[in-house]
C-alpha cells in the first residue's frame, strides 16, 4: 500500500487490506472474470473469516494465487513501472494454476 489512505487503483479514501486484495473494483474485476464470486459469503465476512474459509475450501489453489497475484499486481503499480492489464494478470493467475 502506498503512503496515502486512498487506494493507488480506484482513489477510494479507505484502503485497507479487504479493500486492496477484494473489494477495490480492479481487484472485483479479477474475483468476477474467474468465478470466485459465486458464493454467498465471498462479500459477506470480514478479511480473516474470508481468507481463513476460501483457504481452506476446494478452491483453495485458485484463491490463493489471485490473492499472491492482486497483491503483487498492486506493488507493482505503486513500486514498479505502472503495473499490468488484468488480461496479464489472470493469464499469470491461469498459468500458475495450471502448473500445480
Ligand atoms: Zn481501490
Amino acid at each position: 500500500m502506498a503512503d496515502s489512505a486512498k487506494c493507488s487503483h480506484c482513489s477510494a479514501t479507505n484502503e485497507n487490506i479487504l479493500h486492496a486484495l477484494r473489494d477495490c473494483p480492479h481487484s472485483l474485476e479479477i474475483w468476477m472474470r474467474l468465478g470466485m464470486c459465486q458464493h454467498v459469503e465471498f462479500f459477506t465476512t470480514d478479511y480473516v473469516l474470508w481468507l481463513c474459509r476460501f483457504a481452506r475450501s476446494d478452491l483453495a489453489v485458485l484463491f490463493l494465487f489471485v490473492v499472491w497475484w492482486i497483491w503483487r499486481w498492486r506493488n507493482e503499480m505503486v513500486l514498479g513501472d505502472g503495473g499490468w492489464s488484468p488480461q496479464t494478470l489472470l493469464m499469470k493467475i491461469r498459468g500458475d494454476v495450471a502448473a500445480q
